[in-house]
This record gives structure tokens, C-alpha cells and sequence, in this order.
């Protein structure tokens, strides 16, 4: 099991569990290379920052290629994907209409239930 976390779960066809009402978050693939010449790749949500190193299965360190390394060296000059960039690409203006109203009818009757993790003393 710990073998396979090192390689990374690939998701789609492979998945053994249900996709079905699962959205996943935006995501991308790191690939490492180790002095073996082992490659392989490290599925990581979109926002975090890959480690430049991981340790292969084989037991050497594997060093960052490709693109997130190169993507590493020019992140000042790309404009990052909000938050708000990734929530547009998954749902229309109108379907978060509709749950802006429904949040604000909820907040209004005051049965609008925060999530906890975000309140914060
Ligand atoms: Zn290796």
C-alpha cells in the first residue's frame, strides 16, 4: 500500500472505488525521475506546490522534471488560477446564482449552517 502511495493513485478507469457524485479538485501531475531512471508521476492538487524531491520505490531520491519543475521557474510571470477561475470552469453563472439565492434565503431565515473548519476564534 505504501508502495502504491509512493507512485501515485491514478484516477479514471483504474479507480476501484465509484466516481459517481464525487467532484474531484483541480489537480495535476508531478513527474520524478530517480538516478535509476524511474519515472513516475505524483497526482497533486492544483494549488499545491510539488516537493522538488521524492522518494522512489526503489528507495533513491527522484528529482522533479518536466513541466511542473519548469512551471516552478516561471511561476511569477503566470498568472496563478484563483479559486474563483476553477469554481467558473465547473459551474455556470447561473447554477451559482441559483446557490447565491439559496445561501442568502437560508442566511435570511437564519438556518444557514456554517462549516465549522472556517470559523476560526
Ligand atoms: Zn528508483
Amino acid at each position: 500500500m505504501a508502495d502504491r502511495a509512493l507512485r501515485g493513485m491514478q484516477i479514471g478507469s483504474k479507480s476501484l472505488e465509484s466516481e459517481d457524485g464525487v467532484v474531484f479538485a483541480d489537480r495535476f501531475e508531478a513527474k520524478y525521475v530517480c538516478s535509476n531512471g524511474h519515472e513516475f508521476k505524483i497526482a497533486m492538487a492544483f494549488d499545491a506546490e510539488p516537493p522538488a524531491t521524492w522518494e522512489c520505490r526503489c528507495g533513491e531520491v527522484a528529482e522533479l522534471v518536466g513541466e511542473a519543475a519548469e512551471e516552478d521557474e516561471s511561476k511569477n510571470i503566470k498568472p496563478q488560477r484563483t479559486h474563483w477561475d476553477m469554481l467558473l470552469e465547473r459551474r455556470s453563472l447561473e447554477e451559482l446564482d441559483v446557490l447565491l439565492q439559496e445561501q442568502l434565503e437560508a442566511y435570511r431565515n437564519g438556518d444557514l449552517i456554517f462549516d465549522t473548519d472556517y470559523r476560526r476564534p
